[in-house]
């Protein structure tokens, strides 16, 4: 694997962590929403060559390929009251007339959303799954699962089958309070996704600069939405987190926020807290 722990910045070479095995097979990234889980990711992924696996993205993706397969009928005959169950997937095969296991776990995603309700763990397991399998099971960082007790307790179930592992999960921690001042202050672009904060990275004149559009909150980026969040987590997230470490998987715990933000000191700090575990 190409990469190096002396990387050379201007001809200064840089703290060495020996401790650290060179090559790991999957991480999971864990934190309250808006801790600031992202700029850790991209060291980790940088560092030991993986790949970022966001279940927001296989959502993303699986609504969207069920949305271009262009079915538009109702989703309910899918689902079978009595029961309390989606038809077999032969069943739903049939009746969609196409047997792309993406299509059928598009639809499955897409009932739940549309009627706005929690997608289950074991829909939010399965589409997991597919997607962590594609790159067999290895090489990734899990960024958003498991977010449950009963996604955990699959996942470990998932590795012994598979034969495969996780390192360590970097737990990074921010309080509350800030999460908060940081999450509200935050701005994004309609048109073209740029994020931009009020204080941290003002939009000029309150506008894109790529797009010159005025930027908007997301509807998600409210107080009371904040919040909830926050409270999701504590109930169920570190539940899950808890379990993983009884079952013998090291917890990392890495500082969301920084004095200095800089990504030398991002990278730093993320590699110390690796490297604590490994002593
Ligand atoms: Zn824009």
């Amino acid at each position: 694997m190409a990469h190096s722990y002396i990387p050379e910045t201007n001809g200064i070479s840089m703290k060495m962590y020996d401790n650290i095995p060179k090559e790991v097979t999957n991480i999971v990234v864990t934190g309250k929403s808006g801790a600031g889980k992202q700029p850790r990711i991209d060291v980790l992924v940088d560092e030991f060559d993986l790949q970022q696996l966001s279940t927001g993205n296989i959502f993303r993706t699986y609504l969207g390929k069920f949305n271009d397969y262009g079915f538009d009928g109702d989703l309910s005959q899918f689902w079978d009251d009595e029961e309390e169950c989606f038809l077999t997937d032969e069943e739903i095969s049939k009746e969609l007339d196409t047997d792309d296991p993406g299509v059928i776990l598009g639809m499955k995603a897409k009932y739940f959303v549309d009627r706005g309700l929690f997608v289950p763990d074991y829909i939010t397991n399965e589409l997991f799954n597919s997607y962590f399998g594609r790159r067999d099971y290895r090489h990734q960082v899990l960024d958003g699962y498991p977010r449950t007790l009963s996604q955990a307790k699959f996942l470990l179930k998932l590795l012994e089958e598979q034969n495969t592992d996780i390192d360590f999960i970097l737990w990074v921690e921010n309080e509350d309070q800030k999460i908060i001042e940081r999450t509200i202050k935050r701005r994004i672009c309609p048109d073209c996704g740029k994020v931009y904060h009020l204080i941290y990275a003002p939009p000029p004149e309150g506008k894109c600069e790529e797009c010159g559009v005025e930027v908007i909150q997301r509807s998600d980026d409210t107080k009371e939405k904040i919040r909830s969040r926050l409270s999701e987590f504590k109930e169920k997230v570190v539940p899950a987190m808890e379990f993983m470490e009884e079952h013998g998987i090291s917890i990392a715990k890495v500082p969301g926020h920084l004095e200095e933000f800089t990504p030398e000191n991002v990278r730093r700090s993320v590699l110390e807290a690796v490297e604590d575990i490994y002593k």
